[in-house]
């Protein structure tokens, strides 16, 4: 416990406007993004966060910097199909449709996640259009290749998952320990550092007020550094000042679960 890293690994980027990722917030000025996985290393294996954007799919949509799973993957000595455990923040495009690029994994959403992908309310375009692959992943849940996690859960020794909803009905974050303390995986739920630092719920949402108390949520976390989904930068160093007491000495938070 304690030892584990996170590692980001950068497949593209974007320029986009930034209502899309701060709500309602600077309409019609863009703003460049990035594209990712993440990677936990540290424990008997590593276990991926996200897919990334399909390479199709990113050319589709004007990505530029355009960069391969598998070169990204193995500048870590790690091979895709060589991965079992991949965990879905949420299913949209940039973050779920490249999951046929690991065909030996295991893939865990949460259950929410997985029954608003089925639901046809998620066909609506205003919802689609965030999705792509979607013959794709109906056939990796068909076929059991996607489990179902049930709101918070520990996942694994020192990775639990917590629930948040807001930018899809299924949002997760995961919580990781860290040798520098608890880290933070927070998918689109928090998808630049500025949602964060200026409370700024995310700009595409299903549930704003689920949005606002994920940033709520994360503040309760005393995290040590934040992984967000788009930010240029890949992390965001917290000063964990917002607890009264000192911090343990080589010690890591033992969360009950
Ligand atoms: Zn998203």
């Amino acid at each position: 416990m304690g030892a584990l890293t996170v590692i980001p690994v950068e497949l593209g980027r974007r320029r986009a406007d930034s209502a899309l990722f701060l709500y309602l917030t600077d309409i019609g000025v863009e703003l460049e993004i990035a594209y990712r996985l993440w990677v936990i290393l540290g424990g008997p294996e590593p276990v991926v966060v996200d897919t990334g954007p399909p390479l199709d799919e990113a050319h589709r949509r004007g990505i530029t910097d355009v960069r391969d799973i598998d070169s990204g993957l193995l500048q870590l000595g790690i091979r895709a199909t060589d991965v079992r455990t991949v965990v879905l923040t949420h299913l949209h495009w940039d973050h779920a449709a490249n999951a046929s690029r690991f065909p030996n994994a295991t893939f865990l959403a949460q259950r929410l996640e997985i029954d608003f992908f089925a639901d046809h309310l998620r066909e609506h375009p205003s919802m689609n259009r965030f999705f792509s692959h979607q013959a794709m992943l109906a056939e990796l849940i068909a076929t059991g290749r996607v489990r179902a996690v049930h709101g918070d859960q520990q996942l694994f020794a020192g990775v639990r998952t917590i629930k948040v909803g807001g930018h899809t009905p299924g949002s997760q974050m995961l919580v990781v320990d860290g040798s520098e303390g608890t880290l933070v995986i927070t998918g689109d739920a928090i998808p630049l550092h500025r949602n964060y630092t200026d409370s700024i719920p995310s700009g595409i949402v299903v549930n704003t007020l689920e949005a606002i108390a994920a940033l709520h949520r994360v503040r309760t976390l005393d995290a040590a550094r934040l992984f967000t989904g788009h930010d240029l930068e890949p992390s965001l160093a917290l000063a964990r000042a917002t607890h009264e007491q000192p911090p343990q000495a080589g010690g890591d938070h033992v969360e009950p679960h």
